[in-house]
C-alpha cells in the first residue's frame, strides 16, 4: 500500500478496514456504527473479549508499546484511528509509516499529557483557569503561592475521571498531596467557582469542513460524568463562543476526527477551557440516539476522508451513566428499565463490574432536557 505522505490524503471507503488502538466502550460503539457503514474493524490493546473486540471482526492482543504488533496491526488496516489517547507517541509514528493515522499525533501528543495540553491552549491565548507545573514539593508549595486557594492537583499524565485529583485548601496540605500523587509530575489550578459545565462535541474533516453538535451540560458525581443534557441551559451566546473556540481548537491541532472540549462556565458568566479528549466523547453519547449524525459515524466519517454527516438533534436529549456501583446486589433489573417508555439502554460488555467502572448508559428524549432527564433517570432508579 501507499506510504508516507503520499497516504495522507487518501479516502478509505466501506469495504476497507478501520484500526482502532484501544478497546473499551468508545471503540465499541465506533465499531458498530462502522461495520453498519460496511467497513470492517481491527481493534488493539493489551486485553482480550475486550468491549470493542466483542464487536470487531479481529481483536489483537498487545501492549500499546509493542511497536512491531503496532507495525503488524496497521499493515493490516487501511487507516488507524484511536479510542483511547495514552497510546505512546512512538506506536502512532510507527503505524503512520505504514497508514494514515488519524487524528495525527501530534493532536495525541499535545493532548496526552495535562502539563502540555494547558501550555499549548494558554499560549495560544485560549481562556483557562489559572495554573502551574509542579516537578517537585518547592514547585508545588510555590505554585500553590501563584495560582491561590483553594487548588486542585492533577497528575501531568494518564489521568481521566477525575483519578488523580486532589483538592487543597491550605499550603499546609502541599506535602500530604504531594505523597498522595506518588510524587509525579503534577499540575495545579485555582478551584473554578462555576455555575455550569459544558462540552463541545466536534468534528472536522479531512479537507477541514468543520461540524458540531452545540454545547451540552455535564453534572459530575465524584468527578465522573454522571448525566449530560443537552442542549446546555445556558445562553445562546456562551453556546455560541464554545463552538467557536471548539472550532479554533480542531484548526490549531489540524485535526482529523472527533474531539471533545470541556469548558467551565464561570459564576461570573466567562468561558474556561478545561480539558480537550481527542476522541469520542462520554458527553456525546447522546448523539447515537438524538441526532442525525451520531458522533461514532462522525468519526468515521472524518478518519476515512469522507463528508461529514449532520448534526441535526431531533430532540431534547438526557445520557445518564450505569456504573460497576449499579450492581452492588447482582445484576441490575434490565427489564425493569427498559419497562420505562422511550428509553434507550447501552450496555458495553463489561465482564466485571467495578466500583466507578463505566458499564454502560441510558439515553432518553423528551420535549424538555427536564423530561428527557427525568425519563432517563427514572429508568436507572429501577435498576438497583
Ligand atoms: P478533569 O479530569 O480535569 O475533567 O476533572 C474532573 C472534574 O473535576 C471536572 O469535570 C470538575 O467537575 C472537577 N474539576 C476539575 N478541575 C477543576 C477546577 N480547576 N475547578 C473546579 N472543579 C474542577
Amino acid at each position: 500500500g501507499p506510504t508516507g505522505l503520499a497516504s495522507v490524503n487518501r479516502i478509505v471507503l466501506p469495504g476497507a478496514t478501520i484500526g482502532v488502538l484501544g478497546s473499551g466502550q468508545l471503540g465499541r460503539m465506533l465499531a458498530l456504527e462502522a461495520r453498519r457503514m460496511g467497513y470492517r474493524v481491527h481493534t488493539l490493546s493489551p486485553g482480550v473479549d475486550t468491549p470493542t473486540g466483542q464487536v470487531a471482526d479481529l481483536e489483537v492482543s498487545a501492549e500499546y508499546d509493542d511497536i512491531e504488533a503496532i507495525r503488524a496491526f496497521a499493515r493490516g488496516v487501511d487507516v488507524v484511528t484511536f479510542e483511547f489517547e495514552n497510546v505512546p507517541t512512538d506506536a502512532a509514528d510507527s503505524a503512520a509509516e505504514i497508514v494514515p493515522v488519524r487524528p495525527g499525533g501530534a493532536a495525541l501528543h499535545v493532548t496526552q499529557q495535562r502539563a502540555r495540553e494547558k501550555a499549548f491552549l494558554a499560549d495560544r491565548g485560549y481562556p483557562v483557569t489559572p495554573f502551574a507545573k509542579a516537578q517537585s514539593l518547592d514547585e508545588l508549595a510555590i505554585g500553590l503561592g501563584s495560582v491561590g486557594l483553594p487548588a486542585i492537583v492533577k497528575t501531568a499524565a494518564f489521568g481521566y475521571d477525575g483519578k488523580g485529583q486532589h483538592r487543597i485548601d491550605r499550603i499546609e496540605d502541599g506535602e500530604r498531596v504531594w505523597g498522595l500523587i506518588g510524587h509525579q509530575e503534577a499540575i495545579l489550578e485555582k478551584l473554578v467557582d462555576f455555575t455550569h459545565e459544558i462540552s463541545v462535541v466536534a468534528a472536522r474533516g479531512l479537507d477541514g469542513q468543520f461540524a458540531h453538535y452545540g454545547a451540552v451540560e455535564n453534572l459530575h458525581h465524584n468527578h465522573i460524568l454522571d448525566l449530560t443534557v443537552a442542549p446546555a441551559r445556558i445562553s445562546d451566546g456562551i453556546a455560541g463562543e464554545a463552538v467557536h473556540l471548539a472550532h479554533r481548537v480542531l484548526d490549531d491541532l489540524s485535526y482529523v476526527g472527533i474531539l471533545c472540549v470541556e469548558f467551565f462556565v464561570t459564576a461570573d458568566g466567562r468561558l474556561l477551557v478545561n480539558e480537550i479528549a481527542p476522541r469520542p466523547h462520554n458527553s456525546g453519547h447522546f448523539t447515537i440516539d438524538a441526532c442525525v449524525t451520531s458522533q461514532f459515524e462522525q468519526h468515521v466519517r472524518a478518519v476515512c476522508g469522507l463528508s461529514l454527516g449532520d448534526t441535526t438533534q431531533v430532540k431534547p436529549a438526557a445520557m445518564v451513566n450505569l456504573l460497576g456501583d449499579l450492581w452492588i446486589n447482582g445484576a441490575p433489573d434490565w427489564a425493569e428499565a427498559l419497562a420505562v417508555p422511550d428509553v434507550k439502554l447501552h450496555l458495553y460488555g463489561k465482564a466485571e463490574a467495578r466500583v466507578g467502572r463505566k458499564m454502560g448508559h441510558i439515553t432518553a428524549l423528551g420535549d424538555s432536557v427536564e423530561e428527557a432527564a427525568a425519563k432517563a433517570l427514572a429508568a436507572r432508579d429501577v435498576l438497583c
